[in-house]
C-alpha cells in the first residue's frame, strides 16, 4: 500500500510538473550588449523583439556583474553557473599557468592571438626556443575552454571542453533532479557556447569560420544530425556582398542616439572600412556583421527542432545561446557608433522571429532570459574628438613579442615598471637587461606574474616584491591605473574595501590568477587590437547589462533592486525546483520564491 501511494505521488508530481512548469528554458546572452541598448535604440525595435520583455516581461534596471575582470569568458560563466569567477574558476579568457610544462602549442596559440608573429617549426623544434624569454620560467598560457585531451568535430582548432570549470552550473543541476532533462548551448564562439552549458551539457555548438561550419568537440554526446545546418551558411552572406545602413531609423534620429562624425570614421577599426557600406565578401567579414545574428538564432532553432527540445513531459530542458558578432563588430566599431544601433536594430528583428517561434511551438510553457556577458567602454580616440580633456587612454602593459631579448623591447610602461620596482630594490638596469632577468615576466589582463626564478636568485622575499610591484603600478596615474593589488592583498579579506577590491577577490583564484591585479580608471581600457575598443573593467559601463525575463512563471514588471546576471541560475531553478547559483546569487523577485525542499 504505502508503495502504491509512492508510485501515485510519483505520477501525480509528473502530473504537476507538467501544469506548472515550463518545459523548456532559453537563456540568452548577447555578447558585449550594454544596458543603455534597449532603451537608446527602443524607437527603432519591433514589438516581438526586445519589447516582448520590456511590455509583457520582468525588466531588471540595476543588473551588474559582481566580479572585476569583465570579460567574455568569466561573463558567461558566470550565466551559466550562478557562482562568482573565483567559485567556477573561470577568471579570465586566459590565464597563465606556472606550474604547468611548457606547451609549445599553448605558446603558439598565445603568440598567434596577441601578435602578428608565427613560430615558425616549434612543434618540430621546441628546443630552438630555450633562450627565449617566454621559454626560461616554464608555464604556460592557458585559454579557458583548452582541452588537449578532446578533440574538434571538424576543422584544425583545438580540443575544447569546460575542463577549466571549477563547480556545477544551472544546467548540471538541472540535470541532477531531472535526469531525462537535456542541455544545450549554441554560440558562435566556443567559450560562450561551452561555459554557459555546464560541465555535463549534452552538446555545445559553436563557430569555426575557417570551414565554415558549426563544430563541437569530443567532449559531448553531440548529434551529427545538427551539422545538416552548415550546408546553408553561405547563403547568410549578404547577396549585395555589403553590410548596408538600414534605411528605416530616420537619419536625425541616428544622428541624436550615436556619436559618429566622419572624423570618428579612421578611428575605428578600418579593417573593413570605418563606416558603412561595409564588406561582406567572405565568411570571416560576415562574422562582423549583424547578417550573422540571423545564422545564429536560426541555429539555435534548428538544434531545439532536430532535438525536439521542450518536447518532455517529465523534465524541463534548456537551450543556451550566444549571440556573438554583437562583440565582434562592438570591438570594431564601439558602443556610440551607428553601426552598433544598425546592428541591435536588426538583432531585434531577428530576435522577434526567433521568439515567435517558440510562443507559437510553446505557448505559455517557456521561459527565455536575456542578457549579456558584459558591458563595453567607448574607444578612448572617439571620447576625445568630443572632450579633448578627457580622462580616458589605452594601458600597454603587452607582453614582448616572442623573439624580444632585452628589457628594452618591451613598452615602455613595462620598462618603467622595471626600473621603479629595480631603484626601490638598489639593483642596477637598463635597457640592455636580458628580459629573462625582468621583474615581471607575464601579463595578463588584470594581471602581473612575477619572475620568482629572478627573485629568488636575488634571494628577496616574495611578498615584498609584490608589494613593491604594486606600490610601483598604484604610482602609474598616468596610465590610468586605479589601484592595485597584490595576491596577498585579496587573500586577507579587509574591512572597507572599496567595490573594486571586492569585485577583484571575486575574480581572483590562488591558482590561476597572477601576484599583483590592477584596476583601470573609467574611461580606461587595456590596450587591445589596433584602433579598437574593448572591456574588462570593474566600471559602470563594462558591469551594467540588460537582465529581462519573459514568459512561464515570470511576474512581468519594471524592478529597480539590486541584481546580476548570476541571479538568473537560482531564479530559473526555482521555476522547476532545483537549487542553483553560488554565494552571491539570489532568486529574483518576478518569480516566486521557491517551495521545492
Ligand atoms: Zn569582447
Amino acid at each position: 500500500m504505502r508503495r502504491l501511494v509512492a508510485i501515485l505521488a510519483f505520477f501525480a508530481s509528473l502530473a504537476a510538473y507538467a501544469a506548472e512548469r515550463p518545459s523548456l528554458i532559453v537563456v540568452i546572452s548577447v555578447d558585449q550588449q550594454r544596458f543603455d541598448y534597449v532603451d537608446r535604440f527602443a524607437p527603432w525595435f519591433t514589438t516581438r523583439g526586445f519589447a516582448r520583455f520590456t511590455r509583457n516581461g520582468a525588466v531588471f534596471t540595476n543588473a551588474r556583474y559582481r566580479h572585476a575582470v569583465t570579460f567574455t569568458g568569466p561573463g558567461h560563466a558566470a550565466i551559466g553557473s550562478g557562482r562568482l569567477p573565483t567559485e567556477n574558476g573561470i577568471i579570465g579568457n586566459t590565464w597563465f599557468e606556472r606550474d604547468a610544462p611548457i606547451d609549445p602549442r599553448k605558446w603558439e596559440w598565445y603568440f598567434d592571438d596577441t601578435t602578428p608573429w608565427r613560430p615558425p617549426t616549434i612543434r618540430l623544434t621546441p628546443f630552438t626556443y630555450e633562450g627565449d624569454w617566454w621559454w626560461k620560467n616554464g608555464g604556460s598560457p592557458r585559454y579557458c575552454v583548452y582541452d588537449a585531451h578532446v578533440k574538434p568535430t571538424a576543422g584544425a582548432t583545438d580540443g575544447m571542453s569546460p575542463a577549466s570549470l571549477s563547480e556545477d552550473g544551472f544546467g548540471d543541476r538541472v540535470k541532477n533532479r531531472y535526469p531525462t532533462a537535456r542541455v544545450m548551448s549554441v554560440a558562435l564562439k566556443d567559450r560562450a557556447a561551452i561555459l554557459m552549458g555546464g560541465r555535463r551539457a549534452d552538446a555545445a555548438y559553436w563557430f569555426d569560420w575557417k570551414l565554415p561550419a558549426f563544430i563541437s568537440s569530443t567532449y559531448y554526446h553531440y548529434d551529427p544530425a545538427v551539422f545538416s545546418f552548415n550546408a546553408s551558411i553561405p547563403g547568410y552572406l549578404p547577396a549585395s556582398q555589403e553590410w548596408r545602413l538600414l534605411p528605416s531609423i530616420p537619419p536625425a534620429e541616428l544622428e541624436r542616439a550615436t556619436f559618429d562624425p566622419p572624423a570618428a570614421w579612421p578611428l575605428k577599426n578600418t579593417r573593413y572600412g570605418g563606416t558603412f557600406p561595409h564588406p561582406a565578401k567572405d565568411i570571416r567579414a560576415f562574422t562582423y556583421t549583424p547578417f550573422a545574428h540571423q545564422m545564429l538564432l536560426d541555429f539555435a532553432l534548428h538544434v531545439l527542432t532536430t532535438e525536439q527540445l521542450g518536447t518532455h513531459a517529465d523534465a524541463p530542458d534548456v537551450l543556451f545561446v550566444g549571440v556573438s558578432s554583437t562583440d565582434y563588430l562592438g570591438h570594431y566599431y564601439g558602443p556610440d557608433s551607428m553601426e552598433v544601433a544598425d546592428s541591435m536594430v536588426r538583432l531585434d528583428r531577428a530576435l522577434a522571429d526567433f521568439l515567435d517561434a517558440l510562443e507559437r511551438r510553446f505557448g505559455d510553457r517557456v521561459v527565455v532570459a536575456l542578457t549579456a556577458d558584459h558591458g563595453v567602454q567607448s574607444t578612448p580616440e572617439i571620447v576625445k574628438l568630443r572632450d579633448p580633456n578627457a580622462d580616458v587612454g589605452r594601458t600597454d602593459l603587452r607582453n614582448a613579442d616572442p623573439k624580444a631579448r632585452v628589457l628594452g623591447d618591451l613598452p615602455p610602461a613595462r620598462v618603467a615598471i622595471e626600473r621603479a620596482v629595480a631603484q626601490k630594490l638598489g639593483i642596477r638596469i637598463d635597457e640592455q637587461t636580458p628580459l629573462t632577468d625582468a621583474f615581471v615576466y607575464f601579463f595578463e589582463e588584470p594581471s602581473l606574474y612575477l619572475n620568482w626564478r629572478r627573485i629568488d636568485a636575488l634571494g628577496l622575499d616574495h611578498d615584498r616584491v609584490k608589494r613593491i610591484v604594486r606600490d610601483a603600478v598604484r604610482a602609474m596615474s598616468d596610465i590610468g591605473i586605479a589601484d592595485a593589488w597584490t595576491s596577498t592583498d585579496l587573500l586577507e579579506p579587509r574591512a572597507n574595501a572599496t567595490q573594486a577590491e571586492q569585485f577583484m577577490r571575486a575574480s581572483y583564484r590562488s591558482d590561476r590568477s597572477g601576484d599583483v591585479l590592477m584596476a583601470l580608471r573609467p574611461g580606461w581600457i587595456w590596450t587591445w587590437g589596433v584602433n579598437s575598443t574593448t572591456h574588462g573593467q570593474p566600471v559602470e559601463n563594462d558591469l551594467h547589462v540588460p537582465l529581462l525575463l519573459w514568459g512561464a512563471g515570470i511576474k512581468p514588471g519594471r524592478y529597480d533592486g539590486d541584481a546580476s546576471p548570476i541571479d538568473l541560475a537560482p531564479t530559473l531553478g526555482a521555476l522547476v525546483g532545483v537549487q542553483a547559483g553560488g554565494r552571491a546569487a539570489h532568486v529574483l523577485p518576478c518569480v516566486e520564491p521557491p517551495s521545492v525542499p
